[in-house]
């Protein structure tokens, strides 16, 4: 580590660092050590009153700005974070405890693709012209929400700031972001880097704290849209606080999605998305495929090559960069996985791997599969987000679309199959956001990502989160015509 984690002050408001000693401490824990690294306050009421004025007072001559002026300062953004990104990447891996050989390549990165992108978009955002009877005529107008709140959950602490707040920024509207307290830091540094890059103060702010911070934004009035990344019952609470307001709302939650793996598919890149969708970040991804449906007949095949990979995988210290699977975030959320684990045995299937702690002082859980998985076991049926997963057999493509449809979730699916229509076939009938055929968890920003059913409403990214960020104003103009 070439730094001291600890930032300069807790909360980032009007375009620098402020503190508010009356706030709580919040330890900032390193997962590999269980070490605290550095400790941030929580924003109290008054912290919450200065980033909302902050922002509200910023909002309007942000949106006056051309689009083209506000996407060069979201571009440079994303030029000084890849100019940073080993800086960036070492504090997101203290942050979360995910290994650096993954932040290296998927958090700052993901940061920055997402500046750019909707960076260049900000000049292209445009109306329309209709044309009426009696030479009337109307034209739209793409505007701003106005004040705007980011939430975001522990798993991905710099993509999701620069995922809601690239995009509200390229269409004119100010944030307050509130990182979640267990990864508190990357978020600062987004909004440091904007402010380098030339964002005017008030546009990008960061408070911190826990779950009551984040109503206290959700609920003010100067708020004209939220979007939360976290879990379903936390989705529920901030989506009816919102309701109340009248609020835009994206959510993106949990999911506990599918993978179906035909017996002609190529089986080690069918290995290979299982992996990634079941193992990287140890399992703290919401659109992992946790369930994954095996044609019976290569069931065995296919446990055989899984069991080879997960051997390959390399636990130890995250910022070596040969380290390719690091601890969980937290001790809470390895006692969580650890109950599902002690659940998945319990309720009869079949331990094939991993099932422990590991060994060392973080917050280590083993990658672990669980085969002879049935639909009604918890295991198949709740997110665990953690690395564990559930090898379920079928026999018919009928009965496997069926079962991967039977969930209340609905963010993410994949398909692996030889046969192309199929493929397509396939994920025509899954009730899922984002589906991939042959491949799994790729998520450019180019393209929407979000879920249905519980899985969350809106999406993010590519040309749809524009409409997420923006709302159409309609003027209607006279021709004069008697
Ligand atoms: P939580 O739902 O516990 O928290 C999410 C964020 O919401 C945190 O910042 C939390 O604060 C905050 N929060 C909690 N209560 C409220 C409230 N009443 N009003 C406003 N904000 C509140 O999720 P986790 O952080 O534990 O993240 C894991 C979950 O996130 C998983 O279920 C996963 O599926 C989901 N997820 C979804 C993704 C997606 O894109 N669909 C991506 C990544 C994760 P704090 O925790 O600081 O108290």
């Amino acid at each position: 580590m070439s730094y001291d984690p600890q930032p300069v002050a807790s909360h980032y408001i009007n375009g620098e660092y402020i503190e508010d000693t009356a706030g709580d401490e919040i330890p900032v824990v390193y997962p590999y050590t269980g070490e605290v690294i550095a400790t941030v306050r929580s924003a109290t009421p008054a912290i919450v009153e200065r980033a909302l004025a902050a922002a509200a007072a910023a909002q309007e001559d942000w949106a006056a700005m051309t689009g083209r002026a506000r996407g060069r300062i979201l571009t440079r953004a994303a030029q000084i974070i890849r100019a940073r990104n080993r800086e960036l990447s070492e504090l997101e891996t203290l942050d979360t405890g995910k290994p650096l050989s993954e932040t290296l390549v998927a958090d700052a990165s993901s940061g920055a693709d997402a500046l750019e992108y909707f960076g260049g978009m900000a000049g292209t955002l445009a109306g329309q012209h209709v044309s009426l009877d009696g030479g009337d005529w109307a034209y739209t107008v793409r505007s701003a929400l106005g004040v705007t709140v980011g939430i975001g959950a522990w798993n991905y602490p710099t993509q999701i700031a620069c995922w809601k707040g690239a995009p509200s920024l390229a269409c004119g509207n100010t944030m307050v972001f509130k990182p979640s307290e267990m990864t508190p830091l990357c978020a600062l540094k987004v909004a440091e880097i904007l402010t380098e890059a030339g964002a005017p103060p008030g546009v990008f702010n960061v408070v911190q704290g826990l779950g009551p911070v984040g109503a206290a934004l959700v609920e003010d009035d100067r708020v004209a849209k939220v979007s939360l990344t976290g879990s379903v019952p936390t989705g529920r609470r901030v989506y009816e606080a919102a309701a109340r307001g009248l609020k835009h709302v994206t959510m993106e939650l949990g999911g506990k999605s599918p993978i179906i793996v035909f017996a002609d598919a190529d089986l080690d890149a069918a290995v290979e998305g299982a992996m990634l969708g079941n193992f990287y970040s140890s399992g703290q991804i919401c659109s992992n495929g946790t369930r994954v449906f095996v044609e019976a007949r290569v069931r065995e095949a296919f446990l055989e090559k899984m069991t080879a990979a997960v051997q390959g995988l390399v636990p130890g210290d995250p910022m070596d960069e040969a380290t390719t699977f690091g601890p969980m975030v937290s001790a809470r959320q390895r006692e969580i996985v650890e109950g599902y684990v002690a659940k998945g045995r319990d309720e009869g299937a079949r331990l094939v791997c991993g099932g422990g702690r590991g060994a060392g002082a973080g917050f280590w859980m083993e990658p672990t599969i669980f085969a002879g998985v049935t639909d009604g076991m918890t295991i198949a049926r709740e997110e665990i987000f953690g690395p564990v997963m559930a090898v379920l057999d079928f026999e018919t493509e009928d009965e496997a679309v069926a079962r991967a449809n039977a969930t209340p979730f609905g963010l993410a699916a994949g398909v692996y199959t030889r046969d192309l229509a199929r493929g397509h076939r396939v994920v025509g009938r899954l009730k899922a956001g984002s589906c991939w055929i042959n491949a799994y968890n790729l998520t450019p920003v180019e393209v929407p990502f979000g879920g249905v059913k519980a899985s969350g409403v809106g999406r993010e990214n590519g040309h749809a989160a524009i409409e997420a960020w923006s709302e159409v104003k309609t003027v209607y103009v006279s021709g004069g015509a008697a």
